[in-house]
């Protein structure tokens, strides 16, 4: 049982390798993710400002529409009032000189505060696509070196689940179940050291009966409080993580 609890200790370590690894790529992915995200609401709030422009210069357009029909209005006015001979009608027509000249005005405000809105949202519009310029730059050089990290994870992970694969093979079946069993209930250590009466994983007492059956190592122990498999510490004194020995390799 010794020699397969060693194992079993070099698959976990693997394991425990094999799931750094893979929350570093989901990191990685998850980043990239956020930029693009971000990005896509940038371009969605510069479309939202380009309809808006649209609209305000259609409104410029019939506003200066309205103000060519009101100075036209005003100069068959100021003609009439040449033409006309009573009093009365002069004064009437003086009128509605007055209050074309009075609107003409208005629209010619409405439109100079329209030019004023046009230019700053011109301006902001702009901004935002030097923004997205940038951005997009930025994206790009960071899906470059995330290609490349990604890619060196792939391989490491591909060079680990090989050796995975070979460390579960020496396992004896039974053993295997129990330690697959446990990590599918909770992530992390399925086996852990027993040392000095207690069990490593969760600080518990070991029943003393059941602490010298682990230094014997005869037989497959389970802590009676965490449910995870046990080794006697000693027997894994020297031990190393699969990291060390890729870096050796
Ligand atoms: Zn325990």
């Amino acid at each position: 049982m010794k020699e397969q609890l060693a194992l079993l200790r070099e698959l976990q370590n693997i394991d425990l390798e094999l799931d750094d690894i893979k929350s570093e790529k989901e990191e990685i992915v998850a980043r990239l993710k956020e930029n693009t995200g971000f990005l896509d609401k940038l371009v969605e709030d510069l479309n939202a400002q380009k309809e808006e422009l649209e609209e305000i210069r259609s409104l410029q357009r019939r506003k200066q529409v309205d103000l060519e029909e009101i100075k036209e209005k005003l100069t068959a006015r100021q003609k009439r009032l040449r033409e006309v001979s009573s009093n009365k009608e002069y004064n009437a027509v003086e009128m509605e000189i007055e209050s074309f000249k009075k609107s003409a005005e208005q629209t010619e405000e409405e439109l100079l505060h329209l030019l004023e809105v046009i230019e700053s949202t011109e301006e902001s519009i702009k901004e935002k696509e030097d923004k997205i310029v940038q951005l997009r730059e930025g994206i790009a050089s960071d899906e470059a070196e995330a290609e490349k990290q990604l890619a060196a994870l792939d391989k490491t992970i591909q060079s680990l689940e090989d050796r995975q694969e070979e460390a579960r093979t020496e396992v004896s079946r039974r053993v295997i179940h129990k330690y697959d069993f446990i990590r599918s209930r909770r992530p992390g250590l399925a086996i852990v050291a027993a040392k000095d009466g207690h069990c490593e994983g969760c600080f518990m007492a070991l029943p003393p009966q059941q602490f010298i059956e682990i230094q014997r190592g005869e037989s497959l122990e389970i802590c009676p409080s965490c449910n995870r498999i046990l080794y006697f510490w000693e027997d894994a004194v020297g031990e190393e993580s699969p990291a060390e020995a890729l870096e050796e390799a």
